[in-house]
């Protein structure tokens, strides 16, 4: 197998042959670039992961990521900058705003340690070598949905403070005929834009009341499954009603079914969101906010619609170990929903360490790539079996 690239930019010839040193120990091909106004020659190498200086003489860290953006790299990007925390993290949300995503944060002095830690992530997480991400043609989309090539793979939630298996989220794959399994990031954006939001989520709904059956495993009937709905979902009068029928057609109960939206999907239409979120809930559902922190984080919208569920995002959670400000945003969110009386589930659990900091900050649920991966419905016996004989 091609080993990953690892990109460093910086001007400081030091830094840029002590980062190289680490990354080729790590198993990357490392390519090291002293000049901002050589990195789209550089793209040619097709780089895993860039560690990109944000100060040097000649272009500034954002235009770098500008053209970046504009080159669609899917690198993971690390930034590294002498600057203070506040300005790598505004950094890092622009760098997402543009579209790219963002790996991590390094002050400067490097800490070697931390240098290791960041690399070693990107190493298992970043999109494996020489797979450049998809995006299939509309029409087949079109035909996947009619010969039901989506599947689901189901990824544990544990309460924090037992450790016990409580729920799992649905996560939607596709298994493309051709080009193998297709994460949502690669199909579900062109189904929203293209009104098949609705056909993918009806299909959605009905694989996991298919084969979400945890008495199957030996679990109690009461662990949970949490759905994700699309903006479209929230402007469909009828949804709620829909949803009820194909439950209930199913011959399962409404009962430990949760619906994760994000703050974007309400703001096309409130009012009619506050309407249907509603009567979902009357009809027995739960309601998670899902991805807190990443919008608004509007409290007016917390404050009026029928939430139990508050999902902080796997951005803070999965560096709250090193970033002091995600830290605090993660425990201000806690006490938040606490005093909301909303349960708090933490994503981008992915070291022991991490589930040790948001327990002890409070947060009910936990789930994480250090919990589990979203997996099979036939793979979820195993892992808990495992899981309860680690716990
Ligand atoms: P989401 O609802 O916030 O789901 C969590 C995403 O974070 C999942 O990515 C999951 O695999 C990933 N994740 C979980 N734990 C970790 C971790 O420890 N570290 C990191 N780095 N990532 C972790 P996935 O499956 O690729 O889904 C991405 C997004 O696609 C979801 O974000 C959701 O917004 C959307 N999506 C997934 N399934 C559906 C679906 O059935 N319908 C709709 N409309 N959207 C879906
Ligand atoms: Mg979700
Ligand atoms: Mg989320």
């Amino acid at each position: 197998m091609k080993a990953p690239v690892l990109l460093v930019v910086d001007d400081e010839p030091m830094i840029s042959t002590l980062v190289t040193r680490v990354g080729r120990s790590l198993g990357f091909d490392t390519i090291a670039l002293n000049d901002p106004q050589e990195i789209l020659g550089a793209l040619s190498h097709d780089p895993n992961v860039i560690i990109l200086d944000l100060s040097m003489p000649g272009a500034d860290g954002v235009e770098v990521l500008r053209v970046l953006a504009e080159s669609r790299c899917d690198a993971a990007i690390i930034l590294m900058s002498g600057f203070d925390r506040r300005v790598l993290t505004s950094t890092s949300r622009l760098a997402a705003q543009l579209g790219l995503t963002v790996g991590g944060i390094l002050e400067k002095p490097l800490r070697l340690q931390n240098l290791k830690d960041l690399l070693r992530t990107q190493q298992t997480h970043a999109r494996p070598p020489g797979a450049a991400p998809a995006t299939p043609p509309l029409e087949e989309l079109q035909r996947a949905l009619t010969r039901h090539e989506l599947e689901l793979h189901y990824q544990p939630q544990v309460d924090l403070r037992t450790r016990r298996w409580t729920g799992v989220e649905a996560l939607v794959r596709w298994r493309h005929p051709e080009r193998g399994l297709l994460y949502p990031n690669s199909f579900v954006g062109m189904a929203e834009q293209n009104g098949l939001a609705l056909a993918l989520t009806d299909e959605v709904i009905d694989l996991a009341l298919r084969e979400f059956d945890p008495r199957s495993l030996g679990e109690p009937a009461d662990l949970a499954l949490a759905i994700n709905l699309p903006p479209a979902a929230l402007v469909d009068r009828g949804f709620p009603e829909q949803v009820l029928r194909r439950v209930g057609a199913a011959g399962r109960a409404v009962r430990g079914i949760r619906f994760e939206v994000t703050e974007t999907s309400v703001a096309a239409n409130p009012a009619l969101a506050l309407d249907i979120l509603t009567r979902l809930r009357l009809k027995g559902f739960g309601l998670a906010l899902d991805d807190y922190g990443t919008g608004h984080s509007s409290l007016e919208l917390l404050h009026d619609l029928p939430f139990d569920e508050l999902k902080i995002d796997l951005q803070f959670v999965r560096v709250i170990d090193c970033d002091p400000s995600a830290r605090a945003i993660v425990a201000s969110s806690v006490r938040l929903a606490k005093d909301l009386d909303l349960r708090v589930v933490a994503e981008g659990i992915e070291t022991a360490k991490i589930l040790d900091i948001v327990a002890a900050i409070g947060a009910d649920v936990g789930q994480g790539y250090h919990i589990a991966r979203p997996m099979p419905w036939a793979a979820l016996g195993d892992w808990s079996h495992a899981w309860s004989g680690a716990a």
